[in-house]
This record gives C-alpha cells, structure tokens and sequence, in this order.
C-alpha cells in the first residue's frame, strides 16, 4: 500500500488528545502514513510563531494537500484572525461538509437520522466587511458570487452522487434576500437541470426548513445552503445525534482537504483524560475516505459502532 502523507494539526487544549488517540486507530486499522506534524493556534504562539496559522503550517496543507486538525484556540482580543477562517480563505476551502447521523447506543430524541450539511465555506456574511455609516449604524455585506454558488452546488450534487444520496435540499431565504439567496438558488436550479436531474431536488424557505427538519428530521438527506446557515443548521443537526462530540467535519477545495471534528478545544477538560476522541476518528474516517482507503474506513466505523452499540466504555460526555 501507498505511504499517504498527511499534516497532522494537533491543535490545543483537548486538541493533542484527541488526534493522539485518532492517529493510533489510523495506524492500527493499517493506514501507512507519514504524520507531518506542525503547530496552529495558541500553541504556535508558545512555540514562538507571531502568527496562530505559521506559514510553514499553511504550506505544508497546501504541499501534501491533506490535513488531519485538532482543535485550535484563538486567543481572544489580540488581534489574531482564527486559524480555521484563515485555512479556508487562504487555501478557498469552499465546502464544508457534515455528516450527521445516529449512532447505535446514543439514545436521542429522534431515530433514523442520516443527513448530510453541504455549507458555503467562502462568502455569505463570512465575508467580514463592515462598515460604521454614520456613528450607531453599521453594516454587514454579505456576499455572494455566482461562481462560488456555482461551485458549492455542483459540489454538493457531485456528492450526492457519489454517496449515493437521493435528494438535495436548499435551505434559503430568497423571499427576503432576492438577489444574494436568489442568485444561490438559481446556480443550484441550474445545476440540477443541467448536470445532475437524476438527484431530486428541492428549495425550502429556511424557517420552515428548520421547523419540518426538527419534526421530521429522518425525511432529511443532503442540505445545501450558504454560510451563516451552514453554520446554524449543522450545530442544530448535531443536537438531534447527540452533540458535536460526535459530528465529524471536513473542508475541502480543489487542492487541499482538511478534516477536523465540530467541536473545541473544550480547555475544561484539557489534559484530564476525559476528552471523547470520537468527533476526530470519525473525521479521520471521512478524510480515509478523501484519500480513497475506504476499506479502512469501513474497518474503523464497524469498530466505533461495536464499542457504542456495546455502550461499556463510553466517555463522560456519552454518560459513561
Ligand atoms: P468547546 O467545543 O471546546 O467546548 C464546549 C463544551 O463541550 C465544553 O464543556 C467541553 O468540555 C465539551 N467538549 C467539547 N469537546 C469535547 C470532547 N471531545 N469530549 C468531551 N467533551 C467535549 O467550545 P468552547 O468552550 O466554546 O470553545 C473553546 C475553545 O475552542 C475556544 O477558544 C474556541 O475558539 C475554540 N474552538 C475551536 C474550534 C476549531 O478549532 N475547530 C471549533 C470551536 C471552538
């Protein structure tokens, strides 16, 4: 088997735990792989970094185009943007991707979940431009370009296809914004028709979206929306599975993927030996998938479902 290099972002707080453990379930599943380790966030600046992303961090994503991340603390009122806002822009990460669905032996309210969030990773309000009009009002641009809808759409029904996933569904606020959530709308019309009709297709107001997805949530399969929605519906969808403990996550772009879980560097319980590595072995999982080990994908996720479904060693979080 191919050696497989891989950045390894171990991140703060609970972050070197976690990829610890992840990178041990890689490596015993069989993946070969050469960890190329470097710093991000507050632990890049104890290691005499002036920024939280390094720029030999950032380029050595860009070089091996994959990266395994742990979660980074960005110290607050310094004057640092975040690590993940700068991966994303620096290396137009466009998608984010989040599988949500239920896991045996994590008693939620709702069974039968199986979605798929498919965000705008780019522009939207993310876009950071704002402006003070006059003293007391301020504004927010949210951007959104065609080629970026374009983008994201044909990303999201590409996926769908591949996973053999049968239906889209936009989330969106058109009836307000009619030119911004018009023009994402209409880029994800256009490639439905054009390229992908054989995957449904369907556009729903976002409330009502909301609404039919926490009554109904197993009728639920791939959503497509743009960032701030993104970004709210996915944490709202890890509340119906049990929590962003166990919501894998990836970014990913034409020429560098990184995969990271939801959550953070939960400082509470750093180093406490309480951190549930599951979040990250989960994304770890996607990203064997990105790198086309699917058999040891496979591999791993039968054993996270056998210790869940077995529910003896669960961490705190799970209520062991
Ligand atoms: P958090 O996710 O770190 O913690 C929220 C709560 O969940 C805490 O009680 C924590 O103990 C618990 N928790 C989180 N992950 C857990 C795990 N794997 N196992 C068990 N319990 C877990 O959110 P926060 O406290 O708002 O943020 C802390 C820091 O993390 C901040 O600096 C924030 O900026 C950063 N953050 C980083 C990322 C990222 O790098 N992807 C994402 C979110 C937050």
């Amino acid at each position: 088997m191919a050696k497989h290099s891989i950045v390894l972002i171990s991140g703060d707080g609970i972050g070197p735990e976690v990829t610890r453990a992840t990178c041990r379930v890689l490596e015993a599943a069989g993946l070969s792989v050469e960890w190329v380790e470097l710093p991000a966030g507050a632990t890049a600046l104890e290691q005499g970094f002036d920024n939280v992303l390094p720029e030999r961090t950032l380029a050595a994503v860009k070089a091996h185009k994959v990266a395994l991340k742990g979660p980074v603390t960005t110290p607050i009122g310094k004057g640092f943007t975040s690590v993940n806002v700068q991966l994303r822009k620096k290396l137009n990460l466009y998608a984010a991707v989040r599988p949500v669905r239920n896991l045996p032996g994590i008693k939620t309210r709702f069974d039968g979940i199986d979605m798929v969030i498919v965000r705008e990773n780019t522009e939207g309000l993310y876009s950071g431009i704002e402006n003070e009009v006059v003293p007391g009002v301020v504004t927010s641009l949210k951007v959104a370009s065609e080629v970026a809808c374009t983008r994201i759409a044909r990303y999201a029904f590409r996926y769908a296809t591949r996973r053999g996933r049968k239906k889209i569904t936009v989330f969106h606020k058109a009836n307000i914004m009619k030119m911004s959530d018009g023009m994402f709308l209409n880029s994800a019309r256009r490639i439905h028709e054009d390229e992908y009709p054989n995957i449904d297709y369907e556009e729903t107001i976002i409330d009502a979206g909301c609404m039919k997805m926490v009554q109904n949530p197993e009728r639920t399969d791939v959503l497509l929306m743009e960032n701030l929605y993104g970004d709210v519906v996915s944490d709202l969808a890890a509340g119906l599975v049990g929590g962003l403990g166990v919501v894998p996550g990836s970014n990913i772009g034409d020429d560098a993927a990184i995969f990271e879980a939801v959550h953070g560097s939960a400082p509470d319980i750093a180093g406490k030996g309480v951190a549930n590595p599951l979040a990250l072995i989960m994304s770890g999982v996607m990203m064997l998938n990105h790198i086309h080990e699917e058999p040891i994908a496979k591999k791993i996720k039968s054993a996270y479902d056998a210790v869940l479904t077995e529910g003896a060693t669960l961490t705190r979080d799970l209520g062991g």
